[in-house]
């Protein structure tokens, strides 16, 4: 629904930058339709203390929105929308087993990972060109080609939204699993991330083992990449997989991984000889959701103007124009066919909203 300039005109009030009515359109990476009816920018802690103590904003639900990469917005938000836009990075300490990064919850992911390169700080190289902000990658403990945000993590500031009290969590506090945190359990919306402190070991080590970079090593035979190099290998396997939001638009990976049992791994692979797993410690076995997806038939099939990725199918995107209840009906059809075919069930990684 298009917003008219008056409604979304900025207003500054006791030094909170508010906008009514304001279009989330460009704020999510789907280009899903969606107004918040109050939308705050959060540009330090200090705002979100203001937020709590606002006579109105204060009592309001809050949501809390990062750069919209890992979002589904089938309605408008009702809830006061706080835009995290804290910026800043750097530096914090040098010791000699470890630099210590700090950033403002808003500075996008892939910024800091280039950041922390140009400044030979290698470590996060791995995880390049996930799309979103540093204060929501502790949220899903993001992760990508064998290392996931716990693996870097020192530990986060977070603002209480019921008493704005600030808090220090380190790793144990956060409950990292996953595509997991505490964020999106016992404290999801109750607490805002305003900065995160990473930790990149020295010296540092290059992480190979995933299929893909294994891959790379063999064509360049480049046998020993420097972390910069590792980015471009990275950086070139997403850019050849997975769509840019910029140019379709989409979340993502839509579906997590599931883990099952090895007796449920057996009875599947007893459905399907093929299926693709992956044996854990703990004795229990991840499947590629993508795979079964791509078994049931889903890969560049539509419902409306949603649809699944051609080229991978755990990727599901907006075809032109379409709304959040055409994705969620595509990712519920999906589900039902999964759980018909294999009795999985599988879950989705966004938050709907
Ligand atoms: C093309 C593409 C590729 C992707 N690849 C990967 C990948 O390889 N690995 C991976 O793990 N993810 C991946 N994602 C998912 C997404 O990038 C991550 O989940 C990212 O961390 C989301 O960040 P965001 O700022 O966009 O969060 P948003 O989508 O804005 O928010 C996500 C959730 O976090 C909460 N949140 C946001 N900011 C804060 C904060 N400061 N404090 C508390 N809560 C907050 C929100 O309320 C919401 O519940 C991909 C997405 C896309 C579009």
């Amino acid at each position: 629904m298009p917003t008219s300039p008056a409604a979304s005109a900025p207003s500054v009030s006791v030094d909170l930058l508010i906008e009514r009515g304001a279009s989330l359109r460009a704020c999510n990476t789907f280009g899903l339709p969606a107004n918040a009816h109050t939308l705050v920018r959060v540009r330090s802690a200090a705002d979100v203390r203001r937020v709590v103590n606002h006579p109105e904003l204060g009592r309001a639900p809050k949501f809390i929105l990062g750069g919209g990469s890992n979002l589904v917005l089938t309605q408008d938000v009702q809830a006061c929308v706080l835009k995290m836009e804290i910026e800043g990075i750097r530096l914090l300490d040098t010791r000699d087993d470890a630099w210590i990064v700090e950033a403002g919850a808003g500075v996008g992911w892939h910024a800091l990972v280039q950041w922390c390169l140009d400044h030979d700080l290698p470590g996060l190289e791995n995880m390049a060109l996930i799309p979103g902000t540093v204060g929501a990658a502790p949220v899903q403990n993001i992760g990508a080609y064998g290392v996931e945000l716990k693996d870097r993590f020192e530990s986060l500031d977070a603002v209480d939204l019921i008493t704005g009290r600030m808090v220090t969590l380190d790793a144990a506090q956060c409950r990292f699993g996953y595509r997991d945190s505490v964020f999106k359990q016992a404290l999801a919306g109750k607490s805002v991330i305003t900065t995160v402190r990473l930790r990149l070991p020295r010296p540092w080590q290059a992480v190979l083992g995933y299929l893909e970079l294994e891959r790379k090593v063999a064509e360049t035979g480049i046998t020993e990449p420097t972390a910069r190099q590792i980015f471009d290998w990275v950086c070139a396997i997403r850019r050849a997989k997975l769509p840019d939001p910029a140019v379709i638009g989409n979340a993502g990976s839509f579906f997590k991984n599931p883990v099952v049992t090895a007796e449920q791994c057996r009875d599947i692979i007893g459905r399907d000889p093929h299926v693709v797993h992956y044996p854990l410690e703990d004795g229990s076995f991840k499947l590629a959701a993508g795979w079964l997806i791509d078994a049931c038939g889903w890969k560049g099939k539509s419902i409306g103007r949603a649809g699944v990725y051609d080229k991978q199918a755990l990727v599901l995107v907006n075809r032109g124009g379409a709304s959040g209840a055409e994705v969620v009906t595509l990712a519920r059809a999906i589900q039902e066919s999964v759980y018909g075919r294999f009795g999985i069930r599988l879950e989705p990684e966004p938050v709907v909203v």
